[in-house]
């Protein structure tokens, strides 16, 4: 859904830049809480990464495909009223599939719980007893350390290379040795600190879910775990956020070019700007009171390098994984296999470039728009293999093509309804990256910076910490702090 402009006032309290599924919850939690915001995005749409398009009948998601199920994004879609949209993935989607070449079995049923590691194939013997060994795994006195090196030493090498890499490249695209657990998997790093062993970290959690009694506020006819998306697609979040909107404060076609501080005694910010809505871009300006920043790394930093040239840098630094999207229908009779399931992952020491696959019309049927073929959204290249991600480029598309046949041993070729290329698809955060997130929490909340290079790539990671940062900004109110006026 596009939108036309509203009137840009001289001064609000609060402006957030960028409206993708951050920016945007952050305008519809500020809006509820009374403040004066205005909520200005670049392009000609709303939902940033968040696209749905129909190609020959079939409903594809040119970015995310689900949603994790958690409180705040539950919470949301219960006040927007959305709880008939919502579909929860069908039963198969417990049907995980890994592709193992080295072991001659192109799907491999996934473990369906921990204890299947053992008696399944997917570890030889060595690989087994060293998981077992977990349990006696110590804490680390390292700061941070890569989420290979960390799973090595807990889990062993099979195991890593095996399953957790493909399955860390499926949610973010990343070479796990360059990935730090401290910051991507922040639960699993608390464990081994106060625990040693994840396992017994996890067992610790368990005793203290049993505990706690639920939710009160837990809305009902939602699903309570696992994946979900909406009847006609992803896109259906942030149009409705967006329909709920104060017309008079978004503003898309609007590009934030410069922030800046205003030399005036009380605190505030200068922000300049191109209004691109008409074939005749002007130049715009305000001020404010409180900026959030809900944009990828490149824009933020570019945004504050005349605030903090340091944190700037350090920004523009995080690096992002490439990804090339492919959406094939596939003709039900040329595979042998059912695709009933969620997809399959191919650990990256025996790919060549295609991370995995998402059985679409499986896990949400209709999608594919013609029962007689199978929807299957393809993921290639990522943070292992970068140079194979641009699959606007035909030999990589074709590669990718002929990995996938083998794969699902397809006696006709796909046909490619949609590609997409992102040439940064989904930050990783780096090693040491936590020291980052405290330098960026630092300047909150007159300056709040949202963006998923920040803390969690989810779409429901951004939703919470969309409702945190307005919670703060909410009880900060007109209180300028010492800290930010010595930024
Ligand atoms: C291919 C792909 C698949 C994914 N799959 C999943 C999935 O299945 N499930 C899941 O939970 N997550 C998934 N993710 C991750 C998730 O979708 C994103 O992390 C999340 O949607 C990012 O939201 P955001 O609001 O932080 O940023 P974005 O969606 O990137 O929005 C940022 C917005 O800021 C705007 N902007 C930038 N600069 C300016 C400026 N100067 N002025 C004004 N506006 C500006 C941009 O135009 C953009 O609209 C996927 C991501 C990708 C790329």
């Amino acid at each position: 859904m596009t939108i036309s402009c509203c009137i840009i006032p001289q001064s609000v309290d609060l402006l957030i830049i960028g409206a993708g599924i951050g920016g945007l919850t952050a305008a519809y939690e500020a809006q509820k809480k009374g403040i004066k915001f205005l909520l200005i995005e670049a392009e000609n749409k709303v939902g940033g990464v968040i696209n749905t398009i129909t190609v020959d009948k079939a409903l594809l998601e040119t970015g995310p495909n689900s949603c994790l199920v958690k409180p705040g994004i539950m919470r949301l879609i219960a006040e927007l009223g959305l709880e008939d949209q919502v579909i929860g993935a069908s039963r198969l989607a417990k049907n995980r599939y890994f592709h193992r070449p080295d072991l001659g079995i192109n799907l491999l049923a996934a473990p369906q719980d921990p204890l299947q590691f053992i008696t399944s194939p997917f570890l030889g013997l060595k690989g087994k007893v060293r998981l077992l060994t977990e349990v006696f795994t110590r804490r680390s006195t390292a700061n941070d350390e890569s989420v290979h090196d960390f799973s090595c030493r807990h889990f062993g090498e099979e195991f890593t290379n095996n399953v957790l890499a493909a399955m860390l490249s499926g949610v973010w695209a990343a070479n796990i040795k360059n990935l730090s657990v401290r910051s991507s998997l922040p639960v699993i790093w608390d464990w081994e600190q106060t625990c040693g062993s994840l396992l017994k970290g996890a067992l610790t959690q368990r005793k203290k879910k049993i505990s706690t009694p639920p939710a009160p506020d837990k809305p009902a006819n939602l699903p309570t775990r696992g994946i979900f998306s909406f009847k006609n697609g992803m896109c259906t979040l942030p149009d409705i956020i967006m329909a709920k909107l104060d017309k008079n404060r978004l503003m898309t076609s609007g590009k934030v070019t410069r922030l800046t501080r205003t030399t005036s005694d009380d605190f505030r910010w200068k922000v300049e700007g191109i209004d691109q809505q008409s074939s005749n871009p002007q130049n715009f300006s305000l001020v404010c009171r409180q900026v959030i920043i809900a944009t990828e790394a490149s824009a933020a930093s570019t945004l504050i390098r005349e605030i903090d040239h340091t944190l700037s840098g350090e920004i523009s630094k995080i690096p992002y994984a490439p990804l090339g999207v492919a959406h094939l229908l596939v003709n039900k009779k040329s595979s042998d296999y059912q695709l009933d399931g969620f997809g399959f992952l191919t650990p990256p020491h025996l790919s060549q470039g295609l991370l995995g696959a998402i059985f679409n019309s499986s896990l949400f049927p209709g999608r594919s728009g013609d029962e007689a073929w199978h929807l299957v959204t393809c993921f290639i290249g990522g943070g292992t293999f970068p140079e194979m991600a641009d699959i606007r480029e035909k030999d990589k598309l074709l590669s990718a093509l002929s990995q996938i046949q083998t794969v699902l041993q397809l006696k006709e070729a796909p046909h490619v309804i949609n590609t997409t290329f992102y040439p940064f698809a989904i930050p990783t955060y780096p090693l040491g990256h936590y020291s980052l997130q405290r330098k960026v929490d630092g300047h909150a909340p007159h300056l709040t910076f949202l963006g998923n290079w920040h803390r969690g790539v989810s779409v429901s990671d951004r939703i919470e910490e969309a409702v945190k940062a307005i919670e703060a900004i909410g009880l900060s109110r007109y209180t300028p702090t010492t800290d930010v006026r010595s930024l």
